[in-house]
C-alpha cells in the first residue's frame, strides 16, 4: 500500500495530467465518504480514469482492513493471519485452503462456507434465483399439484398481526440476519444504455486491474435469457411473465400434500432448462473468475448451458465491481428484488447529466381508463369465483381494490361494468395534488399504504394473472379484453419502472407515437394498477397526477408524476458509503445540486466538486456566439421573432457562409422538430436549401430511429469521398434536431463534424402543464439566488443542458478540432455562458457583427489547414 496521502494509480499508459487530478480527487472523495460530482469531457478518457481511480482505492481499502485484521489477530493471539490481497493477484472465488491454520480459523472458514449455504436456502422467501437453486434439487419427483389452490390467496395477515405472532411465537429474525451473505466492500457502476455499459467492462478489460478484479455485468432477462424459445417472445414484459411462469411451473412439479392427503396429477408443464443448481454455481464461480462483457458471458452461459440471469444475481455478494443499468440500482423495489445492497458500498452513477429526469421518470406512473376497467373485470371475476374459498380479510381487501378502481375510473368520466371505449368524455387536461385526487376519486378513505403491503404479500397481482390464464378463452373471463395473459409476478410491477424507463428512451418524436398501445395492451392491467396505486403513497407535496381525458374512457389516462426525484434518492445517498456522480458535461450543477442532493439532506461539506479541461489544445476550438447575421439582422430566435421571413433567410444566410469555408461535416441543430419543418420549408421556397446543396451534401434526421445508422454512415461515406474528390462539394450538411436522435450518444468526431450551428435557444415548452408544475413546486419548497425563481432556473438549465449535449458531439480526442457556432445574442448574457462546460466557456467570443466573426472562422480552418500540409 502507498503512503497516506501518495495513493499509486496503475495505469495502461501515462495519464494526462488532467486524469492525474480525476484520479486524485476520485480516491480523496471515496476516501472520505463524499458525494462527487465529476465532470470530465470525452475525450479525455473518463472511463480510464474512473476505473483506475476507484480500483486504486479499492485495493487500498482492502489492504488497510488486511492490516487492522492482522494487527488485532497478532494481538489476540500473537498469530499473524497472511491473506493474499485480491487486487494484488488473481482473483478467486474459491475459499483459500485452511488446512494450516489454526482451528479456530479452520472453523470460521468452515462456518462461512455453511453460512454461504444455508444463507442462500434461507432468502429463497425473498430471492429467487436462490430459490431456483434449492428447486433445482428435485426436479423429477412428480408433477402432482392442484393448480386451483395455487390461485388463491392465502390467509391474509397484516404486518401488525405478523409481528405480534412473532413476538409471541419467538421471532427468529435475529438469527436470519445472521445467515444473511455478506457483501465484501464494492462498487457498483451504472450508466444509462447497454452499449455504455460494455463499453465500461471493455475499459475495465484493458486497464491494469483486468486479471484481479472480480466484475460482475447484471441486465435484463430481456439481454440476458439465453433460452431461444423465451427471447423470440421479444418484449421484457412477455420475457419476464415466461420466465417466472416457468420457475413457478418447475416450483408445482414438486410433490405436494392436498387437502384429504389426496395427491393430483396434472399436465406436465414446460421449465427452463437452463436453471440447475450446479450449473447457475459453476456459472457464478467462472463470472467472478474474469472480466467479460453480458455478450462474453451470453456465449459462455450457452455453451455450459446455465442462465446468466441467475447466475449474476448470485455473484453479487463476493463481486468487487458491479456494472448495472440506472434503474436496477435508483429504484428501491428493483434494487431489493436485484440483491443489490447499498449499505457502505460505493456507487458511481456515469452519463448522470439528466439524473433528475431519470430519477423522475422511473418513479412516475400512467394508467388508462381501458386497463383500470379491465384490472376491475378481472379482480371482480376472482373474487366472485372463489368467494366461498377466499378468507375474510382477503375479501375485505379485494372490496377496497375494486372500490379505489372504480373511484379512478369516475375520475375519467366513466363507470366500471360498460365498455370503456363506448363512453365518450370531453377533451381536458387536469392537474391535482395527490390528496385533491383522492377526494376527487373519493377514496380519501382507504389507507393506501395498507392494500398497497397488501398488494405485496398477497401477490393478488400474480395469482389474478394466473386465473385469467387459467380462464381465458372459456367465457369466464371473455369479456375483459385483455390481449395478453401470461403469468405475471410482482417482479413485473418492479419492472414497471425500467419499461417506462425504456420508452422515454426510445420515444418517437411528436407524430411517432405509434407503438404505446400496443405496449399498453401487452402490460398486465392489474400490476400497473398496483404500481400507480404504490404511486399515489408518496407524499402530498411530492407528485401531483395529471387527468388527460379525450375521446373515450378507455383512451383516457392518468399519470402520475413525481417532483421531488430527491426523496428516491435520499435513501441511495444514505445508504452508501460515497456516490459519484459523472459525466462529460454536468454543467449546469448548482440548480443540480439544490434539487436532487441538499433536499435530500446532504450537506455542502458532503459535496465535492470536480470539473476538468479538455485534453485538446486551446487552439482546437473555437466557439462563437454570433449575434447578428451577414446583412445585420439581429438572431434572436424568441417566440415572436423566430417565424418571420427574415430570420429564417439571414439564418440561411449564415449557414451558407459557413459551409463555404467550413471543410468536411457540418451539423446544425435546430431547438424543435416543427421550427426544423417550418424553416426547410422556407429556405426550400426561397432556394437556400439549392445554394447550400451546391457546398455540401445534404442530410437530414431520419423520422424512424432505425434509419440513424444509415443516414450517418451515408453522411460519413460524402465526406470521406468530398476529402479525395476534388469536385465542388466540400462535404456534407446535416440537419438535426436538440434533445433528437442524434444530439445524444452519437460521435461527430473529426471530419465528421467541423463545425457545429446551434441556432436559437432550446427552450422547453413552458405552456406544458407537466413543466409549470414543476417550476412552481420548485418555487416554492427550493431557496431563490442571484435574482431569479428557482422554476426559471429549471428552464434555463434545461436548455443549457441540451445544448452542452448537442455541442459536445464534436471534439472527441486530442487531435480533434472544430468550431461551434451559438447563434442567437442571448447566448451572449453572463448568466448564459456561465453554464457551458468550462472548456468551451473559457475559449468562447461574442461577436456582435458577423464580419469579424467569420474572418475568425476562415483563420481557423487555413491555419488547421497549413497545419495538415507541413
Ligand atoms: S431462467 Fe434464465 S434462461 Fe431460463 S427463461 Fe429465465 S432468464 Fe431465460
Amino acid at each position: 500500500m502507498e503512503e497516506a496521502g501518495a495513493p499509486h494509480f496503475p495505469f495502461p499508459y501515462q495519464p494526462y495530467p488532467i486524469q492525474e487530478q480525476f484520479m486524485q480527487a476520485l480516491y480523496g472523495a471515496l476516501e472520505h465518504g463524499k458525494v462527487g460530482i465529476f465532470e470530465s469531457p470525452t475525450g479525455t478518457g473518463k472511463s480510464l480514469s474512473l476505473i483506475c481511480g476507484a480500483l486504486s482505492w479499492l485495493r487500498d481499502h482492502e489492504e488497510k482492513r488486511r492490516q487492522e485484521a492482522d494487527r488485532l489477530l497478532q494481538g489476540d493471539g500473537g498469530t499473524s493471519l497472511s491473506i493474499s490481497s485480491s487486487l494484488s493477484t488473481t482473483t478467486s472465488s474459491t475459499p483459500p485452503s485452511s488446512s494450516a491454520e489454526p482451528d479456530w480459523i479452520t472453523d470460521f472458514v468452515q462456518k462461512k462456507a455453511e453460512r454461504d449455504f444455508v444463507s442462500k436456502l434461507k432468502s429463497c422467501e425473498d430471492d429467487e434465483a436462490v430459490k431456483l437453486l434449492q428447486l433445482s434439487k428435485d426436479p423429477q419427483e412428480g408433477e402432482l399439484n392442484n393448480p386451483e389452490e395455487e390461485l388463491i390467496v392465502a390467509e391474509y395477515e397484516s404486518d401488525d398481526e405478523s409481528k405480534t405472532k412473532n413476538k409471541f411465537c419467538g421471532g427468529d429474525d435475529d438469527d436470519e440476519d445472521d445467515l444473511l451473505e455478506e457483501h465484501v466492500t464494492k462498487i457498483y457502476y451504472c450508466s444509462r444504455t447497454h452499449s455504455q455499459l460494455a463499453q465500461f467492462v471493455h475499459e475495465v478489460q484493458k486497464s491494469p486491474f483486468s486479471q484481479d478484479i472480480s466484475l460482475v455485468p447484471l441486465g435484463s432477462r430481456q439481454n440476458m435469457c439465453v433460452n431461444e424459445e423465451v427471447r423470440r417472445l421479444g418484449s421484457v414484459q412477455r420475457i419476464n411473465d415466461r420466465c417466472m411462469e416457468m420457475q413457478k411451473n418447475k416450483h408445482d412439479q414438486r410433490p405436494k400434500e392436498v387437502e384429504g392427503g389426496k395427491r393430483k396429477r396434472g399436465a406436465p408443464k414446460a421449465v427452463c432448462p437452463y436453471v440447475g443448481a450446479q450449473g447457475l454455481q459453476t456459472l457464478r464461480d467462472t463470472v467472478l473468475g474474469a472480466v467479460r462483457d453480458i455478450e462474453q458471458l451470453l456465449s459462455l452461459a450457452r455453451e455450459t448451458r446455465s442462465c446468466p440471469y441467475y447466475a449474476t444475481r448470485l455473484a453479487i455478494p463476493p463481486a468487487q465491481l458491479v456494472v448495472l443499468p440506472y434503474q436496477t440500482v435508483l429504484h428501491e423495489g428493483t434494487r431489493r428484488a436485484s440483491g443489490v445492497q447499498l449499505k457502505g458500498q460505493v456507487l458511481i452513477i456515469d452519463e448522470a447529466h439528466n439524473l433528475s429526469d431519470v430519477l423522475s421518470c422511473i418513479h412516475s406512473s400512467e394508467l388508462t381508463g381501458a386497463q383500470l376497467c379491465r384490472a376491475h373485470s378481472q379482480l371482480a371475476q376472482y373474487s366472485e369465483r372463489y368467494r366461498s374459498r377466499l378468507k375474510a380479510k382477503n375479501l375485505m381487501y379485494i372490496k377496497q381494490i375494486l372500490f379505489v378502481v372504480e373511484g379512478l375510473v369516475r375520475v375519467l368520466g366513466g363507470k366500471v361494468g360498460q365498455n370503456p371505449h363506448s363512453q365518450t368524455t370531453q377533451p381536458v387536461t387536469e392537474l391535482l395534488t395527490i390528496n385533491n385526487f383522492l377526494f376527487k376519486a373519493q377514496i380519501d378513505n382507504i389507507n393506501l399504504f395498507k392494500v398497497q403491503r397488501y398488494f405485496e404479500k398477497s401477490m393478488i397481482s400474480r395469482k389474478l394473472c394466473g386465473f385469467i390464464e387459467k380462464y381465458a378463452g372459456t367465457g369466464v373471463t371473455s369479456h375483459t379484453q385483455t390481449s395478453h395473459t401470461q403469468t405475471a409476478n410482482k417482479e413485473n410491477r418492479r419492472t414497471e419502472g425500467l419499461n417506462r424507463y425504456l420508452q422515454t428512451l426510445q420515444k418517437s418524436p411528436p407524430g411517432q407515437q405509434g407503438a404505446a398501445e400496443e405496449r399498453e395492451l401487452a402490460a398486465s392491467p392489474m400490476m400497473q394498477v398496483e404500481g400507480f396505486f404504490m404511486a399515489l403513497t408518496n407524499a402530498n407535496t411530492d407528485g401531483r397526477v395529471v387527468l388527460h381525458t379525450q375521446g373515450n374512457v378507455a383512451v383516457s389516462s392518468m399519470k402520475f408524476l413525481l417532483l421531488n426525484p430527491a426523496v428516491h434518492f435520499s435513501q441511495v445517498l444514505k445508504d452508501c458509503r460515497a456516490v459519484i456522480i459523472a459525466g462529460g458535461t454536468m454543467q449546469p450543477v448548482s440548480d443540480f445540486k439544490q434539487e436532487l442532493l441538499f433536499s435530500a439532506g446532504v450537506g455542502a461539506e458532503r459535496i465535492i466538486e470536480f470539473s476538468c479541461g479538455h485534453v485538446i489544445p486551446p487552439e482546437n476550438i473555437l466557439p462563437i456566439v454570433l449575434c447578428s447575421g451577414p446583412s445585420g439582422q439581429e438572431l434572436e430566435f424568441t417566440f415572436q421573432n423566430r417565424d418571420t421571413p427574415h430570420m429564417m433567410e439571414e439564418t440561411g444566410r449564415v449557414l451558407s457562409n459557413l459551409c463555404n469555408v467550413v471543410p468536411g461535416g457540418v451539423v446544425c441543430f435546430f431547438p424543435s422538430y416543427d421550427y426544423s419543418r417550418r424553416i426547410l420549408e422556407n429556405w426550400d421556397a426561397s432556394g437556400v436549401l439549392a445554394r447550400l446543396s451546391s457546398k455540401k451534401k445534404i442530410f437530414q434526421e431520419p423520422k424512424k430511429a432505425n434509419q440513424v445508422e444509415k443516414v450517418l454512415n451515408e453522411f460519413s461515406r460524402t465526406i470521406q469521398r468530398c476529402a479525395v474528390d476534388a469536385g465542388t462539394l466540400s462535404g456534407a450538411l446535416l440537419f438535426s434536431v436538440v434533445g433528437g436522435k442524434m444530439s445524444e450518444g452519437i460521435n461527430f468526431s473529426d471530419d465528421l463534424g467541423r463545425c457545429i450551428v446551434m441556432v436559437g435557444m432550446p427552450y422547453p415548452n413552458i405552456k406544458s402543464p407537466e413543466l409549470k408544475e414543476k417550476m412552481a413546486y420548485l418555487d416554492k419548497n427550493l431557496p431563490h439566488s442571484g435574482g431569479r425563481s428557482p422554476g426559471q432556473a429549471l428552464i434555463e438549465n434545461l436548455c443549457m443542458k441540451a445544448v452542452n449535449q448537442s455541442i459536445g458531439r464534436a471534439i472527441r480526442h486530442r487531435e480533434d478540432y472544430a468550431c461551434i457556432v451559438l447563434c442567437d445574442r442571448r447566448y451572449s448574457r453572463p448568466a448564459t455562458l456561465a453554464k457551458l462546460p468550462d472548456w468551451i466557456r473559457a475559449h468562447t467570443h461574442t461577436h456582435t457583427s458577423f464580419g469579424p466573426a467569420f474572418a475568425s472562422l476562415r483563420r481557423f480552418f487555413m491555419e488547421k489547414k497549413k497545419q495538415q500540409q507541413l
